[in-house]
């Protein structure tokens, strides 16, 4: 059992996005984030659509070099596409993702190894896809979500981190690409059932997210997890740089909550990126070498 409790910030960078178009605000937005986390002690895994890191370039690279992590966020809109990449079939989407990556390699050098799927749009084919060009982990869906208008439907998905399933993407499996789903309450619903209350911190406000980080550590704690995690995330397109911003306020009380958590659970709570985590929970669970078998239930079918 591990007696530690990750707990990691997404930042969906995505101001210069063709409905928002503003390059100012999510720079500002973005490297307020970045100074929040390191005044606790932390970094932040910014996931950016080409556009923004090209728009923002100095921003990004100045948090690369303190720290945090700068992946990839896919909206194939940006690059000219449709709008959902999981409405695509597997060369369209290599095509894309190839396309998106390479946009984003010659802003920031280095290949990005954590990749953000927008809408959590894909389908079975995207996975290998992913560790074809280079991924290592990321969130290509939100388990619980059912959004067919968005090609987005993952109802039954692990809640918690795991290697992805190379052909299934409700399963585990073997391949080398370890999902981070961002943490949920499975149980309570919204959009009219749609959709998972998860920890998006403009959501709802902190008090609300703690029940949502109080049964995701027990559910975790229950099932001796290999690794604890609380993933929250958020957008760049909100102003975190101004005092009493609302959604700042909430990532504080959110972070205090967390903390106060890991206390009353006797873990020692530990400020991670998605990188991290990814790394943890590889170092605690070898990839298996065979694929995952499905037993049948046969309890009801007598003795
Ligand atoms: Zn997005």
């Amino acid at each position: 059992m591990s007696s530690r409790l990750h707990f990691s910030l997404r930042i969906d960078s995505e101001a210069t996005q063709p409905a928002v178009q503003d390059a100012d605000l999510g720079r500002r937005s973005s490297l307020a984030i970045g100074a929040l986390l390191e005044e606790v002690g932390g970094r932040g895994s910014f996931v950016c659509i080409p556009s923004e890191v090209k728009a923002n370039a100095d921003a990004y690279r100045d948090l690369a070099s303190r720290g945090h992590e700068i992946g990839l966020h896919v909206h194939p809109a940006d690059l000219g596409y449709e709008e959902f990449l999981g409405i695509y079939g597997p060369d369209e989407q290599r095509a894309i993702l190839a396309e998106s990556t390479d946009a984003f390699t010659q802003v920031m050098g280095d290949r990005p190894t954590n990749i953000c799927l927008g809408y959590g749009s894909c389908n079975d084919y995207t996975r290998p896809i992913l560790v074809e060009l280079g991924y290592g982990h990321g969130m290509t869906q939100i388990p619980g979500r059912v959004l067919p208008e968005c090609a987005s439907v993952a109802a039954g998905a692990p809640t918690e981190p795991h290697y992805a399933h190379p052909w299934n993407r409700v399963l585990s499996g073997n391949l080398d690409f370890v999902e981070l789903p961002p943490t949920t309450d499975p149980d309570s619903r919204m959009w009219g059932g749609k959709h998972p209350q998860d920890l998006r911190i403009e959501l709802v406000d902190a008090k609300n997210h703690y029940y949502t980080i109080l049964k995701a550590v027990k559910r975790q704690l229950d099932a001796d997890a290999p690794i604890n995690v609380v993933m929250a995330f958020t957008h760049n397109l909100f102003p975190y740089h101004e005092p009493y911003d609302f959604r700042r306020e909430t990532l504080l009380g959110v972070i205090e909550h967390t903390k106060r958590l890991a206390d009353d659970h006797g873990l020692e709570l530990v400020f991670s990126t998605e990188q991290q985590i990814a790394a943890a929970y590889r170092a605690a669970v070898p990839l298996p070498a065979e694929r995952i078998s499905l037993d049948l239930d046969r309890r009801g079918h007598g003795s």
